[in-house]
């Protein structure tokens, strides 16, 4: 098991890699899976700017290359000041490979932070039980 601190560290380090030429908003993640497996990564943006990969999806896709497929808590952290939460994207890609209570903890370097499930910032989520 990764402490909360162990995954904001390297959400924190992650962020430091971001590429983020057009906004200046470097984000970092660092995902935990049920195996207690953790995966970090930063946002990275492209001059096509609906090209612009976030930090959490692309935590899950780190996580997904490794064989791993479900999330048992995230760590978002940005500058601030103030806590930013997932785009809606990210909240819907989360869902896929978590269950209702996932813990979303987000942070700024100022230390404010706040934890939300993810039902709380996707509440009636399309999932892949409403495809069966
Ligand atoms: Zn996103």
């Amino acid at each position: 098991m990764t402490t909360l601190q162990a995954l904001l560290e390297k959400a924190k380090a992650a962020r430091l890699n971001a590429y983020a030429p057009y906004s200046h908003f470097l984000v970092g993640a660092c995902l935990e899976t049920n195996t207690g497996k953790a995966f970090s990564a930063c946002n990275v943006e492209n001059a096509s700017y609906g090209l612009c990969l976030c930090a959490e999806s692309n935590a899950i896709s780190a996580m997904i290359a490794a064989g791993e497929k479900y999330v048992k808590q995230i760590v978002v952290v940005v500058a601030g000041p103030g806590v930013s939460t997932p785009c809606g994207a990210c909240r819907q890609r989360l869902h896929e490979f978590s269950s209702p209570d996932l813990p979303i903890h987000v942070f700024d370097l100022q230390g404010a932070s706040k934890t939300y499930t993810l039902t709380e910032l996707l509440p009636n989520a399309f999932g892949p039980d409403d495809l069966i």
